[in-house]
């Protein structure tokens, strides 16, 4: 029989999709599950017409950059709110999500061999992605601080993904880290690749900074972002990426052999109802953050530590107390307690210690219910026997 490829089947699976997986299927069952693993915020948007977008062009082929209409809405978004230049005609496609978007990022940067620095704790998909190119990642682990990234630069090192807000931390990138991170691409002659997926998930004003903002002119910037988290829509897989002009032709002829063009549906209703969607899921995204404050507020009464960050809907917690690696403490987490999360080690070797829990998709009572077995599982499982059995509080 003939064999997968080798470089494939080492590939892990993606540790969030994984453990979602298992709570779709729970929940077919009819099993209750407190789902804190979600990669998403659950908003309320109404579904708009449909029968009046055009036909029959949303029947057929958009161009592969995206329709023009959504490439110049975007281009305007990222203007307006961020203060990046966009030129919608040459420097952006519009592609069936975000995760797609990075991966042609990869592919267009990337000659095997290659090492790409990635900062701990990381998307579960940057180190694939980057072994999927036949290249290396190299990953920082996360005490590290940017001024610090020099000591895992090398001659292979070819890029650098920064994902700003942070999933799982929240956390975001300053203005003198990108001055640093600018520093070392012009140093040596490396791209910064710009995961911005949750760029509106932050409260305060100015308080997000795209990478290209210190580079208008992308010549070493490669942005990507999504409508799945700002927009609430991840079932519509749409995404987007925008650079310079030459490196996005390459982009582009990726994107012509691997995608085409996302739903040609889907863009046209972007397009109609792009600043209704915004203005209805704003006020929604500041509910979430808020309500992810609340939670690390919940975190603190319960003793349980977690890493520093403002954004997204994400918080990266503790274990370490628990005698259990990450994998472990999930997984009976979920089966013994119904409460789903996602173990750290899927963010990188040096987060076994953590789980990351997501405030998007469940109610404060039933989020302080999930915390509050996490905690207890953390007791119960703790390394020093003292703490095994001791009460919990808040
Ligand atoms: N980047 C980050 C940091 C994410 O969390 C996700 C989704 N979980 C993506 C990219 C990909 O999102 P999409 O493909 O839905 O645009």
């Amino acid at each position: 029989m003939p064999r997968p490829a080798r470089y494939v089947q080492d590939i892990a699976e993606a540790m969030s999709i994984k453990y979602n997986n298992r709570v779709y299927e729970k929940k077919r069952r009819g099993e209750d599950v407190i789902s804190l693993s979600f990669g998403e915020a659950y908003f309320d948007i109404p579904l708009f017409r449909f029968d009046d977008l055009p036909t029959p062009e949303l029947y057929h082929y958009s161009h592969s950059r995206g329709l023009p209409e959504l490439r110049a809405l975007l281009a305007e978004y990222y203007r307006g709110r961020f203060g990046v230049p966009v030129d919608p005609a040459t420097e952006i496609v519009v592609t069936a999500g975000s995760k797609i978007a990075l991966h042609m990022a990869f592919m267009a940067t990337l000659a095997p061999g290659d090492e790409v620095l990635i900062h701990e704790p990381a998307w579960v998909s940057y180190t694939e992605q980057v072994r999927l190119c036949h290249a290396h990642p190299v990953q920082v682990p996360y005490e590290t601080t940017v001024a610090e990234y020099r000591h895992f630069i090398t001659e292979r090192t070819r890029a650098i993904v920064v994902n700003n807000p942070n999933n799982p931390t929240g956390r975001l990138v300053t203005s003198a880290e990108w001055e640093e991170l600018h520093r070392l691409a012009d140093e040596h002659d490396l791209y910064l690749i710009s995961d911005e997926a949750y760029s509106d998930y932050v409260l305060e004003p100015g308080g997000f900074i795209s990478a290209a903002a210190f580079d208008p002119a992308k010549t070493h910037t490669i942005v990507c972002n999504t409508l799945s988290k700002n927009y609430g829509m991840s079932g519509w897989r749409i995404g987007y990426v925008f650079t310079n002009e030459e490196m996005l032709r390459q982009i582009l002829k990726l994107n012509q052999h691997l995608i085409t063009c996302p739903a040609t549906i889907l863009e046209w209703y972007v397009v109609r109802h792009f600043h209704e969607v915004l203005g209805i899921t704003a006020p929604q995204i500041r509910d979430v953050v808020v309500k992810r404050r609340a939670v690390a507020r919940m975190l603190d009464g319960f003793g349980l530590r977690y890493l520093p960050g403002e954004g997204t809907f994400y918080l990266f917690v503790s274990i370490e107390e628990s005698g259990l690696g990450s994998e472990e403490f999930c997984t009976r987490l979920l089966e013994e307690r119904g409460v789903s999360t996602v173990p750290g080690i899927g963010y990188g070797e040096s987060c076994d210690q953590f789980i990351r829990i997501s405030v998007g998709s469940e109610g404060l009572d039933r989020i302080r219910s999930g915390v509050e077995q996490i905690a207890r599982l953390i007791r119960e499982t703790a390394a020093v026997p003292e703490l095994n059995g001791a009460a919990v509080g808040a």
